[in-house]
């Protein structure tokens, strides 16, 4: 099983005291980021490599976690002798520092600067185009070697990361409770349960972390996005997986149009389908009611609820028909729903995720 990091670092500045921790793992490491980030890191690392004599390397993994950017990390990895990985970033360069660590079979540390994805944590690598369209994801041996989260780094990054980063978590809950939620079996029973309790943390907490950056509530939150949501992927595996909100964010990354939006805010978007989806062919009316307490908590924090809010206001039908066609390919995820999922229907329900608000909203006027 691959339920945790072997050594989760945490703290108020953490980064700091992680030198003998990192000087364990190897004495040459390759450090991966976007460009931006590697400088913003540097005057964080560069102390602690002094410090314990290590050799390091950098390289980008520009333009994406694709096969291409894998290829040349490949090389640079040869070239510098690296015997040791460390990911620096959001869910992308993590993605493909665990990855590269996996290919090479070299220790890797996460260090987040963000709290926009569990990628940090998980055992999972999501491969992209380098156009950045989802191509497949790729499980891997082991969790990461060392996870440092820092929340002084953490702080630094736009609000709107961790806004992201509370829709990719609260889609764990959504997305557990109907592709295991009947499940007999003991760890993906949790699984399913620390979903719920990590829904209602971000419920209750996110709006007071969000007012304040650095407080009290916004630890927490940033520990439900950046570990919680991790922990819960470790314990219920692939029995626990996600479901049609992910399936949704998959087919969006192939419209070109899509990509300033941000993972965590395209699976938000996809929870309000996903439950639009169980509404109109299921009948369901927990999916309606759970709908509407969510097109509330995202007003007051800020993710999108509709294609117009996530920059698709003129997505063309064409675009619209192609991104839920490969939503629904064979073996996409929302195949987990409990019942079969057309294109059509999908298309329908992406354009209305908004739709039984603005209803009871006219009909109370
Ligand atoms: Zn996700």
């Amino acid at each position: 099983m691959l339920v945790a990091p072997t050594q989760v670092l945490r703290g108020e500045n953490s980064l700091q005291s992680a030198a003998e921790a990192i000087a364990r793992l190897g004495k040459r490491p390759l450090v991966v980021g976007g460009n931006q980030t590697l400088g913003i890191v540097k005057p964080y690392l560069q102390p602690l490599f002094k410090q314990s004599k290590l050799n390091a390397s950098q390289a980008t993994y520009s333009p994406d976690c694709s096969e291409t950017s894998l290829a040349s990390l490949r090389e640079a990895v040869k070239e510098h002798q690296a015997d040791l990985i460390i990911g620096v970033g959001g869910g992308k360069a993590l993605d493909t520092a665990k990855l590269l660590a996996h290919q090479c079979q070299l220790p890797v540390v996460t260090i987040p600067t963000s709290g926009a994805t569990c990628a940090a944590w998980s055992a999972l690598s999501n491969v992209y185009s380098n156009e950045g369209a989802f191509q497949y994801d790729v499980p891997l041996s082991r969790c990461p070697d060392l996870l440092i989260l820092d929340y002084e780094l953490i702080k630094t990054a736009p609000q709107r990361t961790l806004v992201a980063g509370i829709g990719d978590a609260i889609a764990k809950w959504y997305e557990a409770s109907v592709s295991s939620g009947t499940s007999t079996a003991t760890l993906t029973i949790a699984a399913v349960q620390q979903a719920r309790v990590l829904r209602d943390v971000l419920l209750q907490k996110s709006s007071a972390a969000l007012e304040s950056p650095g407080g009290e509530e916004w630890r927490e939150v940033v520990d439900a996005t950046v570990l919680l949501a991790g922990v819960i992927g470790g314990l219920g595996g692939a029995n626990c997986r996600t479901v049609a909100a992910h399936a949704v964010h998959n087919g969006l990354t192939h419209i070109r149009a899509d990509h300033h939006a941000l993972h965590g805010e395209k699976v938000a978007y996809g929870i309000l389908v996903q439950l639009r989806l169980e509404e109109m062919i299921q009948g369901n009316q927990l999916a309606v009611s759970a709908r509407q307490q969510l097109l509330k908590f995202y007003n007051e924090i800020g993710l999108p609820k509709t294609l117009e809010d996530l920059g698709l206001k003129n997505i063309t039908l064409a675009e619209l028909r192609h991104a839920a066609e490969i939503a629904c390919r064979p073996g996409s995820d929302i195949h987990r729903l409990p019942f079969p999922v057309l294109p059509e229907q999908l298309m329908a329900a992406m354009v209305s995720t908004a739709y039984e608000c603005a209803e009871v909203s006219s009909l109370r006027v």
